[in-house]
């Protein structure tokens, strides 16, 4: 059986007057997040390492910000073509495990939301789906409270 592995990195700035999305979660709170998308920071990083595990570019390429198709996506939706299009490849999602950067607010109550909603749309169990939250210490722009930033890998199998 063949392995690929993948990594994605998404960073998106903390505005008035936005809806905070995060792995398809709504999260109570003042702030949302800056995007031509519903700007699920945490959905795009992990759409960047499936398609990174398989050289296919970046959502960038795939989904274009100047495109008005895309205004206001749901990045789940997204994340279910970027699936397709793994699997049309012939591989499947092993694992991915992700991380979000947020100083506030809390996410921990909503961690499990989070896999549940990334592990429906890819059509595996939610053990195969790892989301963690940190802060950095108040520490560069998470830390400040600018913005949230996201990291995933994840390892894809080659089917049968
Ligand atoms: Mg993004």
């Amino acid at each position: 059986m063949s392995f690929r592995i993948g990594h994605g990195y998404d960073v998106h700035r903390l505005a008035e007057d936005r809806k905070l999305i995060l792995g398809g979660v709504l999260i109570p709170y003042d702030k949302g997040l800056l995007g031509h998308s519903d700007a699920d920071v945490l959905v795009h990083a992990l759409m960047d390492a499936m398609l990174g595990a398989l050289a296919l570019g970046d959502i960038g390429k795939l989904f274009p910000d100047t495109d008005d198709e895309y205004e206001g996506a749901d990045s789940i939706e997204l994340l279910k073509e970027v699936n397709r299009l793994v699997e049309q490849q012939g591989y499947m999602l092993g694992n991915a495990d992700c991380t979000i950067c947020a100083q506030q607010p809390k996410l921990a109550p909503f961690i499990d939301g989070m896999r549940a909603n990334i592990a429906e749309a890819l059509g595996c169990d939610v053990s195969q789906i790892s989301v963690k939250a940190t802060t950095e210490e108040k520490l560069g722009f998470t830390g400040e409270g600018l913005g949230i930033s996201a990291t995933a890998v994840c390892l894809l199998e080659e089917m049968e």
